[in-house]
């Protein structure tokens, strides 16, 4: 994984010389005989060089492979330097390996009846389909978006400081707990749960709240809820 600007930049340099390389291998390849001419029964060599088609395809297409490596210098950003570069190093390489299949059909076959590859043909696909894998290689390269330090050094003050303000909120690692106790002296309360008066001595009261309730009332409650209907704490004993 690489994870610095100065690891995935000295890749980008890496890749890009190896496909000026490449490209200047192809362009050498204009040199060989790319095909076999038959005429009158005489075999004749024709070099790539000969082909005004493959030529001017080969020495573009070389020369865009390798121009990329020279650009990125004067680029500054990392995503933008993989893309030029990759995008570049794939278009030499898509002229480099059509140039000799172009030349053959568009030219080659207009002076001559009978004709097949030779080796700077293949030299010359070779180097192009390279090229091509090269330039992919350059846009693969995995490049993070550089992040800006100080949205991180900003979050944590932030944190405790809205906690603060809420205040509202339990400690979840101590939350409040309750009992429900009987409380015989309290007349003409009315019950938290239901609203309806409680008879004298049949009152309930939460030890942490204060609120009042019927016994039938709290009971199912706490039964189902476990918790005090007014104070939300848990309660741990129920009495009477
Ligand atoms: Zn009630
Ligand atoms: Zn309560």
């Amino acid at each position: 994984m690489l994870t610095t600007r100065e690891e995935v930049m000295s890749r980008l340099y890496k890749i890009g010389s190896i496909a000026a390389a490449m490209g200047a291998i192809h362009i050498l390849t204009l040199l060989l005989s790319w095909y076999v001419q038959v005429i009158d029964g005489t075999e004749k060599s024709v070099q790539g060089l000969v082909s005004p088609y493959a030529t001017m395809m080969s020495l573009v297409g070389g020369i865009l492979a390798g121009i990329g490596v020279v650009v990125i210098h004067f680029i500054k950003g990392l995503r933008a330097m993989k893309n030029i570069l990759g995008v570049s190093i794939i278009a030499g390489g898509l002229l480099a390996a059509i140039s000799p299949i172009y030349s053959y059909w568009f030219w080659l076959l207009e002076l001559s009846s009978y004709s097949r590859f030779d080796l700077g043909f293949f030299a010359a696909t070779f180097t192009g389909v390279i090229l091509l894998a090269v330039g992919a290689l350059a846009l693969l390269t995995p490049v993070k978006e550089e992040v800006i330090p100080s949205a991180f050094t900003a979050m944590p003050p932030a944190g405790p400081e809205l906690m603060e303000v809420g205040g509202a909120a339990p400690s979840p690692s101590r939350p409040a707990t309750t009992r429900i106790v009987p409380a015989p002296d309290v007349a003409e309360a009315i019950c938290s749960i239901c609203f309806d008066f409680i008879p004298e001595g049949e009152a309930m009261r939460c030890s942490n709240c204060d609120a009042i309730f019927h016994k039938g009332c709290i009971d199912s409650w706490v039964s189902i809820n476990g918790i005090c209907p007014s104070c939300k704490a848990i309660v741990t004993d129920r009495e009477g």
